[in-house]
């Protein structure tokens, strides 16, 4: 259809949902939609939102177990038409190829990758491994850039355009604590969407970065080392780094999976056709980006 006509068309259908008091339709239904790290905190809430706006989804993660879980809790939300997994490393290549292709032949398609899949590691830079800084690297900015470039091949080789998401984080942008090789690999995220958004503008295969500040309920990033890293570097445990975030943004909130799923949301609909490149943090306005 013209532009303006299924705009129209759009408008209409909602207009007409509202006088009849129908559910609206469903943004993305029709859409097939991949994302790593599924089982996670994060990614299981996108998965719902997309679920619940008509996507199918295929959950990736490299654990079997927190899939397994996942994808139950999903299943008796959302049915069980809808939601598929598949078990996979994003730094193992072949395993990535195998995943998107799995996806194809199970729903025909794929037209969103949200690349999330992650690991989060504390430690002063003298006493940051080569070990660990690797793996830092290879997980967030290697994986992101493995499964982009296989989304890249299924999208343009469909023609029909795409919507790529990277869950990055406010940390990719702004230094924090102890935490160096995070950092700078978060930063490698949102310069790799900034290059590919231009690669892939062509081809309508859109590529928009979400920042989120601290989640911590229902992270399991935040159950373990990293918590325990964080909770040494400030001082405090758990409940007092929650408030500690909470009171440091502007809008006194804590970010929450769900916060990051409707940003998530809106990269992956229509709603942001005409962003690419773009950045959005989801930080309740973190003093790191206002200081005062
Ligand atoms: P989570 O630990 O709940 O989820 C991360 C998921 O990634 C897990 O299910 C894990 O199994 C999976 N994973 C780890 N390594 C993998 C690999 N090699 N291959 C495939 N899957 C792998 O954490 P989350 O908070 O949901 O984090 C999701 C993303 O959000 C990460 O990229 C993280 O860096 C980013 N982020 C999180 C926060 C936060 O405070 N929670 C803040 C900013 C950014």
């Amino acid at each position: 259809l013209p532009e303006q006509e299924a705009f129209d068309i759009e408008y209409w259908l909602l207009e007409e949902a509202k006088l009849q008091r129908m559910p609206r339709p469903r943004s993305l239904a029709g859409r097939v939609a991949l994302i790593t790290g599924g089982a996670g905190g994060i990614g299981a809430a996108v998965a719902d939102r997309y679920l619940s706006e008509g996507a199918c989804v295929m959950l990736a993660d490299i654990s079997a177990e927190a899939l397994e879980a996942t994808q139950a809790r999903l299943v008796q939300r959302h049915g069980g038409d809808m939601v598929r997994s598949v078990v996979m490393d994003v730094t193992d290549e072949a395993a990535v190829a195998r995943a998107i292709a799995e996806t194809a032949v199970e729903f025909g398609g794929l037209d969103i990758l949200v690349s999330n899949a992650g690991i989060a590691s504390s430690a002063p830079v003298e006493e940051t491994s080569l070990e660990l800084w690797n793996r830092n690297m290879a997980i967030l900015s290697t994986g992101y850039f493995l499964v982009s470039r296989e989304a890249f091949r299924l999208m343009r080789a469909q023609g029909m355009g795409g919507s790529v998401v990277f869950v990055a984080s406010k940390n990719g942008l702004a230094a924090s604590p102890n935490a160096s090789a995070y950092c700078t690999a978060k930063a490698s995220e949102i310069h790799l969407a900034r290059c590919l958004a231009l690669e892939g503008a062509e081809a309508g295969i859109r590529v928009n970065v979400v920042n989120p500040d601290a989640v911590l309920r229902g992270s399991r990033i935040w159950e373990g080392e990293w918590l325990e890293q964080r909770a040494a570097t400030y001082g405090t445990d758990k409940q007092g780094l929650e408030e500690m975030y909470r009171q440091r943004s502007l809008l006194k909130r804590s970010v929450l999976p769900e916060d990051v799923a409707e940003a998530c949301y809106f990269f992956a609909a229509d709603l942001s056709a005409k962003s690419t490149g773009n950045i959005l943090n989801v930080d309740a306005g973190n003093v790191q980006a206002f200081p005062r």
